[in-house]
């Protein structure tokens, strides 16, 4: 049971769970709770069909989220980033981002810390203190809500590498997409591995059917085994997503970071080309955002220039793969992709 000072967290709960806990309270207090905690509710006070009585019970008895916002950052761009710091002092960072049509994603992290050591990434640099439990990944999410109202889209590409954690990944996603909820579909629902072949056969077997992405970065293997040095090997990554996609009948979205100098080659694209092959997926590039400290194999690490990344996009559409480019949000909140990395305690 996820406590907060020592008090029962209710956010996260499958509504039957907070009926026991709210107990001997009738049943449908749990279903107003839930309810409230669906809508995104900051606290107690904000449950305005409450009597008041029984919001001052409620707030001694329990709390509604894990940990507490120790920040609340906002780029001009929109973007929103939360750092939570956590009962035992560790801290993760969640965010919310809009894009060009107001449609607004919920960035969740799933461990505090990273154990991949992927060089490119500030999570990775952290390394790994521990994994969250389903309460705080899911309290991130309807914290973001509390402040978003509506949010179309959740993607697992925070801190930590979510098919590591996928028992409490699971639990949450759970309470989000489950019948008493606000039914979230778990196709608006994306993971991100860095490529984690048991993760990704468990989830094509048990399901839920989320959305897969899979952080490539280059499919040059000694390249990849440099940057992303935990990764699993990529012939058994692109096996494993074989039979996601037969099972799931979803397109899969290789994401590329790119790296100035480092995997923007003509034969970088080439590699991508073939590991695609066989399969149905679309290419996202994300230009590296600036990490400080962050380098390779002694040098500092580089943003790619424009003319590198529209290379590299053209090069990809000539071999017949489909492209995107991500926009660069949140970068002056650490809030971008790669930036991510409350500094842990203890
Ligand atoms: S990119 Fe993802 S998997 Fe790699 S270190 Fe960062 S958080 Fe972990």
């Amino acid at each position: 049971m996820p406590r907060n000072a020592g008090r029962p967290v209710l956010a996260a709960l499958p509504v039957e769970e907070l009926a026991v806990l709210l107990s001997p309270l009738p049943g449908y207090r749990a279903k107003q709770l839930f309810s409230w905690i669906h809508r995104g509710a900051g606290t107690f006070d904000d449950m305005t069909d409450l009597p008041l009585p029984l919001r001052a019970e409620l707030s001694e008895r329990f709390a509604l989220y894990p940990g507490e916002v120790a920040a609340e950052l906002r780029d001009p761009d929109g973007t929103v980033k939360l750092r939570i710091t956590l009962d035992d002092g560790y801290c993760v960072e969640a965010v919310l981002l809009t894009d060009g049509e107001g449609r607004r994603t919920a960035c969740l992290s799933t461990q505090a810390g990273c154990p991949m050591g992927c060089i490119f990434c500030k999570t990775g640099a952290l390394g790994f203190r521990r994994n969250l439990d389903s309460a705080e990944i899911g309290s991130q999410f309807f914290r973001l809500k509390g402040i978003a109202g509506d949010i179309a889209n959740i993607v697992f590409m925070g801190m930590g590498e979510p098919l590591l954690n996928l028992q409490e990944l699971r639990r949450a996603a759970a309470v989000l997409t489950g019948g008493e909820s606000m039914g979230f579909s778990p196709r608006r629902i994306t993971v991100s591995t860095c490529g984690i072949v048991a993760g990704i056969r468990d989830l094509g077997e048990n399901g839920p059917r989320f959305r897969l992405a899979l952080s490539l970065t280059t499919a040059d293997e000694k390249l990849r085994r440099r940057l992303l040095p935990a990764a699993d090997p990529l012939p058994a990554v692109k096996e494993a997503l074989r039979q996601y996609q037969e099972q799931t009948g979803q397109r899969i979205t290789l994401e590329a970071v790119l790296l100035g100098g480092v995997n923007t080659r003509p034969k970088d694209a080439d590699a991508l080309a073939d590991f695609a092959a066989g399969l149905n997926v679309a290419v996202n590039l994300i230009p590296w955002n600036p990490v400080e400290g962050l380098g390779f194999e002694g040098r500092p690490l580089r943003e790619p220039d424009a003319g590198e990344i529209a290379r590299l996009e053209l090069w990809l559409g000539k071999l017949g793969l489909n492209v995107t480019r991500r926009f660069r949000k949140g970068r002056s909140i650490g809030g971008a992709c790669g930036q991510l990395g409350g500094t842990p305690t203890g």
